[in-house]
């Protein structure tokens, strides 16, 4: 048996709006998460809505020892202020364990013993990394004892429409395979933590940076086949550098410094294309918000995958 695909049709009274940023702790606040952030906070307030900001503190040998502290000040003194209190991860186990068990009873779930090694050998090359070459998918081969768990997928095809993207299709089996939920070290893997919490808290619209989106489509698995609401989707064009690398933790990019918030803000307002007035670049934070509340035209990055910026302007914040 694989989760099904098929989307569901039946017309759904709308939720009230609600966003939300949930950033990693395996790093300080950057520019790049700062547009993600601003962007889900400005949605949320254009809709009247509620914003949320969850901590994915699941992946402990990912996480750096203070980040997730440094990165709620820092949304703190850019007046990113969450509506809500903040939901950790990591006290959300059981709700992520209850889930497993749901899918394994289901029966789209098995046990996969390959290691990486026999992984990079045997999996063909999918257009966001190795697929899965389906070694266990009907049985573990005898001898062998189950490291991972994976969800199997089948042909049918996903279809959604995102907000900054337009239509989004695709084949799970051609594009991701049967994914990891349950990691060979144990830990919950990112796309059934998400799909949970994206699904059972009522987030009604998930907006986050475009080298997210082929999370999407197994996020939505999951929460069809968990019976779970998904959100409306938006991925948002990511700051690269000029050799078109991702500004993120992992390449070191440089912490926001808080004390130079309201600039930082206005750099990540004019990267949204938002093109606020150069006289605004010495104003307070509050005046930048009022302004930004007032023009914001979201729009503007529709069809986008990045924002380049230079070395100097990155480091420069
Ligand atoms: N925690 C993930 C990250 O920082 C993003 C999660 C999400 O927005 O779905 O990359």
């Amino acid at each position: 048996m694989s989760a099904s695909h098929t989307p569901d049709t039946a017309p759904r009274p709308a939720l009230p709006y609600r966003g939300r940023f949930a950033p990693s702790p395996t790093g300080p606040l950057h520019a790049g998460s700062l547009l993600s952030a601003v962007c889900s906070f400005l949605e949320a307030r254009r809709h009247d809505g509620r914003w949320q900001v969850r901590i994915d503190d699941i992946d402990p040998p990912r996480e750096v020892a203070g980040a997730a502290d440094a990165i709620l000040r820092s949304l703190d003194a850019h007046g990113l202020h969450a509506d809500d209190s903040i939901v950790f991860q990591s006290r959300r186990q059981a709700a992520y364990l209850g889930a497993l068990d749901r899918l394994r009873d289901a029966g789209v779930l098995f046990p996969c013993a390959c290691s990486r090694r026999e992984l990079r050998a045997r999996a063909t090359a999918g257009p966001n990394g190795p697929l899965y070459p389906g070694t266990c998918r009907d049985g573990l081969p005898p001898g062998r004892e189950a490291r991972a768990w994976r969800l199997r997928v089948n042909q049918a095809e996903d279809l959604f429409e995102d907000r900054f993207q337009g239509l989004v299709r695709t084949r799970l089996a051609e594009t991701v395979g049967d994914f990891v939920v349950r990691r060979a070290d144990g830990l919950l893997a990112y796309n059934l933590a998400a799909a949970v919490d994206d699904g059972s808290s009522d987030i009604s619209h998930v907006i986050r940076g475009h080298d997210l989106l082929w999370c999407t489509p197994p996020q939505r698995l999951i929460q069809r086949a968990l019976g779970l609401r998904s959100p409306e989707y938006g991925h948002l064009p990511v700051l690269v550098d000029l050799q078109g690398q991702k500004l993120s933790k992992q390449q070191g990019a440089p912490a926001l410094d808080d004390r130079s918030a309201p600039a930082n803000l206005w750099l990540a307002l004019q990267r949204l294309q938002q093109e606020p007035p150069p006289a605004l670049r010495r104003a307070s934070l509050a005046t930048l918000w009022q302004w930004a509340h007032a023009h914001w035209t979201p729009d503007r990055l529709l069809g986008q995958e990045t924002i380049r910026i230079d070395h100097d302007e990155a480091i420069g914040d």
